[in-house]
């Protein structure tokens, strides 16, 4: 991604989305920050605070719409891929934070558990899809199954390659059926990574965050940077992009992932559903009543 100033008006969803075609991570500057408004980290907080209002009405909005039409109401997908200390947890805390927990549904991704492995890998997916009105987020998702799958040859080839046809289907489908995907890989560099790795080993009150499989999947680094570059460029299509998030900036990376929801809901353009009461018959009890 290039450093060029962009336009203030070109959304960010364009700005960061991949293009179709060979992905290489490489490629993508992990320190850019396209889009941001400010000049940096000092004025980050205030931009992103300045989304919240219009962030608060249009979920409110999502969420109306699903009170008067339960079945044909839209549903928003936030699905966070990144390496580990990316910050999926710090888009969920920072940037999903601002919205109205009420209206969020948060699923995290670990290691399947005996039953979900009897499964076809989409099963346990399908069913922590959002429901109608409401906003889920995918803290890792379908995804790991071509990722850390591929990676550590959890199954073989001739199994985790038929995957990524799959999850078009399924992405696809996902969409045909009212649900707004926004799929984002928060793009950390290696450097970065071994710098919040550290920061977690000299803090003892980072301790906790800190696994010793962290290390094991960070010396597996080309693996996974190959199985990454694999799922994004089979599985960018034109109604479930992918949307690499520059993550070495925490706050630009917070910030992003705000707007990218702020972008999306609005393009729903949701109105206020209309009473289904007699307004005035309802204001004349009221008086009554009073
Ligand atoms: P975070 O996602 O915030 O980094 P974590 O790494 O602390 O959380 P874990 O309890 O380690 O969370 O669970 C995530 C682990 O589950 C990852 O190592 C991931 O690769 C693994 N995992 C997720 N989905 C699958 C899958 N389909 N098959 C195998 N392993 C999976």
């Amino acid at each position: 991604m290039s450093h060029k100033k962009h336009h203030s008006t070109t959304p960010l969803s364009q700005l960061l989305r991949l293009p179709p075609g060979k992905v290489r991570l490489a490629e993508h500057d992990t320190s850019a920050t396209p889009g941001f408004p400010g000049k940096g980290k000092a004025d980050a907080a205030k931009f992103t605070a300045a989304i919240l209002p219009e962030l608060s009405d249009l979920q409110e909005r999502l969420y109306a719409s699903s009170q008067a039409d339960p079945e044909n109401a839209p549903k928003v997908l936030i699905v966070l891929q990144g390496m580990d200390t990316a910050g999926k947890g710090g888009v969920i805390r920072h940037s999903i934070g601002l919205v109205d927990p009420q209206g969020v549904q948060i699923r995290a991704f670990k290691v399947p558990t005996a039953e979900e492995r009897a499964h076809h890998f989409l099963w346990r997916i399908r069913k922590a899809l959002p429901t109608p009105g409401m906003i889920g987020i995918f803290d890792r998702s379908h995804y790991e199954d071509v990722l850390v799958v591929r990676v550590d040859g959890l199954f073989p080839e001739s199994e985790w390659s038929r995957r990524y046809a799959e999850i078009n289907e399924f992405e696809a489908e996902l969409a045909a059926n009212g649900t707004h995907l926004i799929k984002c890989m928060l793009n950390v560099s290696y450097g970065a990574q071994h710098d919040r790795l550290a920061a977690r080993l000299d803090d003892p009150t980072k301790h906790w965050k800190f696994s010793i499989d962290d290390l094991d999947s960070r010396a597996k680094w080309p693996a996974y940077a190959e199985a990454y570059e694999a799922a994004l460029t089979l599985c960018n299509s034109e109604t479930a992009p992918w949307h690499i998030v520059p993550a070495d900036h925490k706050w630009y990376r917070n910030w992003a992932v705000a707007e990218l929801l702020r972008e999306k809901l609005e393009s729903l353009q949701l109105g206020w559903p209309p009473a289904s009461y007699d307004i005035s018959e309802q204001k004349r009890r009221l008086a009554e009543l009073s």
